[in-house]
């Protein structure tokens, strides 16, 4: 079972346009066409707009009928393009898999965290409130088990609303609506399905999957999943190029491979700590060496997603051996790890070896926290201690 969040900003262009000049703000306002014109349609309008009827992708002609004494605008691009990467950032810090749908959209793949966050409304709770306050921008949440419902769930209590589909609960939760809530049912489908008599999503789901595939083909089926609570749970990924890095460069330029080995296994440690903390595991990890030359060299290896200092650190070594073929002194050296996806313990359930070796480095990552890293060292122990009695490591 997924857990998906949808996070729609709420009237995200008049947001920024609030934000850009204040005196907007409790006014009806409209950015899209020019209603001079009368060409073009609403991009988004403002809560107190839509009280007079209006609503986005209305002809603006139209809108300026409603609502003659709104304010029009054309609005301002690069902003609401700039505030949406913000956006993006601040859910990058906690979310390793994200979908941005569009300029106001994003899908969170949330599996299997909530051990880290704890329940999902509250920590939706927390999002929501870290957009707002840093940046002014009001959005809204829906969690359901998968995209479909998660998105209907979103736009349900707009705005600054969070909406928790819980699992099994879905068919209930859409049978009331009306059927072009669901995405994807426009004008037309609404038209067609309301002459067979089917209003609400509950109406659908009454009749048989052949009836609708008879009458609409494959959209048919489709649509008679989806009114089930049936979505897709994968988000089309687009990995966060985000990486947790550690690098050090040295006072002396290092030459012994043993100084160079426990330079890397604590980097690697400290690393590891950090994608713990965040609940993730990396599948790819990239290392850089830079010889008293300034050479610079990068080496990366794709492996099964992990948390494991022991994995990642051999993987980073046996990249390093492989770039160090001069025998040249090393100024520099750093370990970087990408490609997250959310720690998922159900994954390991039957890997008796696995699951304790995590429970055992959660652990680790605990004390850590608490009574700091150097508390309690694990793995190459011995490594670890020499290092940190030279205290020739670290300068970041
Ligand atoms: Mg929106």
């Amino acid at each position: 079972m997924r857990t998906i969040f949808h996070l729609d900003l709420d009237a995200f262009f008049v947001s920024v346009e609030r934000i850009l000049d204040p005196k907007l703000n409790g006014k009806p306002v409209i950015v899209g066409g020019d209603p001079k014109y009368g060409r073009g349609v609403v991009a988004a309008c403002s809560y107190e707009a839509r009280k007079f009827g209006l609503h986005s992708a209305m002809p603006i002609r139209t809108a300026y009928k409603l609502c003659p004494h709104g304010i029009y605008m054309h609005g301002h691009g690069d902003e609401y393009t700039r505030f949406s990467k913000a956006v993006k950032s601040i859910l990058e810090q906690y979310v390793p898999l994200i979908e941005q749908a569009s300029i106001d959209e994003f899908y969170l793949d949330m599996t299997g965290t909530q051990r880290m966050y704890g329940s999902m409304f509250a920590f939706a709770s927390r999002i929501q409130k870290e957009i707002l306050n840093k940046l002014q921008l009001p959005c809204s949440i829906g969690i359901g088990s998968n995209k479909t419902v998660a998105k209907i769930g979103s736009d349900c209590m707009k705005p600054t609303g969070i909406t928790y589909i819980l699992p099994g609960m879905e068919k209930e939760f859409l049978a009331p609506m009306q059927v072009e809530t669901i995405p994807g049912v426009g004008k037309v489908m609404k038209q067609s399905l309301n002459a067979r008599g089917i209003y609400r999503i509950g109406d659908i789901t009454k009749l048989p999957s052949d009836y609708l595939s008879a009458a609409f083909g494959k959209y048919g089926v489709d649509l008679w999943r989806k009114a089930h609570g049936e979505g897709t749970e994968y988000l089309t990924i687009q990995r966060t190029r985000k990486s947790i890095s550690r690098e050090n460069t040295f006072g002396n330029d290092i030459t012994s491979e043993e100084e160079l080995k426990n330079n890397l296994f604590y980097l690697t440690g400290k690393v590891c700590q950090s994608l713990r903390n965040k609940g993730w595991e990396a599948s790819t990890v990239d290392i850089k060496l830079r010889y008293t030359d300034f050479q610079t060299l990068t080496r990366s290896k794709t492996i099964k997603p992990s948390d494991d200092d022991k994995i990642i650190f051999e993987t980073a070594w046996n990249l390093m051996k492989k770039a160090r073929n001069r025998r040249v002194g090393v100024r520099l050296i750093g370990v970087s790890i990408t490609n997250f996806s959310p720690f998922n313990e159900q994954e390991y359930l039957f890997e008796d070896y696995e699951v304790k070796r995590k429970k055992m480095l959660r652990a680790v990552t605990r004390v850590r926290d608490k009574f700091g890293y150097e508390s309690l060292l694990i793995g190459c122990a011995k490594l670890e201690k020499d290092i940190i009695r030279q205290k020739n490591y670290f300068k970041v």
